[in-house]
């Protein structure tokens, strides 16, 4: 069974989206208890890592880096782990909550954003990007972020994902590595 409710979110938008394709190899940020590592091995991922503050079991067939996906030298760690640049990269972190909404929206952002940033630096082309983002207004600019740098940029509150919350999910698809401008 699924170790986590969690699971059938990623199980929902992946039906939906077709993300997770045969030898793909993913990242999964924040990924205790394990639930969508196991989604994600199920459903074929040739190489999948999680990460995640908190001790995760074993899940067969994927690797567990226990840890702060913002540590130094984690982006080379995974890319040497995958064996190259990542097609997919999913988030469904979430920060400590405070209680005050506006401050418990821009953690969440801010959390996606660092996940994004993340992403940028070991995304190979034409991959994938999933995090988990809160309804709330801050959520806009991520969105323009997205849309600059992937092909396809969707937002869905999968099924599964209680009604009475915020939550919803960002899907961007078609990665485009970002050219730097040439200095003259
Ligand atoms: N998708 C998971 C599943 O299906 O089992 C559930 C993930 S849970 C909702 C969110 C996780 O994000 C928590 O376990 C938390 O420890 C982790 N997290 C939050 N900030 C993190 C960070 N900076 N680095 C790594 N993990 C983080």
């Amino acid at each position: 069974g699924w170790r986590s409710r969690a699971a059938f979110k990623l199980i929902e938008l992946d039906d939906r989206f077709h993300l997770i394709r045969p030898g793909m190899k993913v990242v999964d940020l924040g990924a205790a208890p394990g639930g969508w590592t196991q989604v994600l091995v199920k459903r074929g991922a040739a190489r999948v890592v999680g990460v995640d503050l908190l001790p995760v079991e074993p899940v067969p067939g994927a690797t567990i880096i226990e840890g702060d996906f913002t540590a130094p030298g984690m982006a080379e760690q995974l890319t040497t782990l995958l064996g190259g640049g990542a097609d997919l990269v999913v988030s469904d972190m979430a920060p400590n909550t405070t209680g005050h909404a506006a401050t418990d929206h821009q953690r969440i952002i801010g959390l996606a954003e660092e996940a994004l940033d993340f992403a940028f630096d070991i995304l190979a082309e034409g991959g994938g990007f999933v995090a988990k983002v809160f309804q709330g207004g801050a959520e806009k600019t991520m969105l323009n972020t997205l849309k600059q740098a992937f092909a396809q940029v969707r937002h869905a509150k999968p099924p599964a994902s209680r009604k009475d919350s915020a939550e919803l999910y960002v899907v961007a698809t078609g990665f485009r590595p970002q050219k730097l401008a040439l200095a003259t």
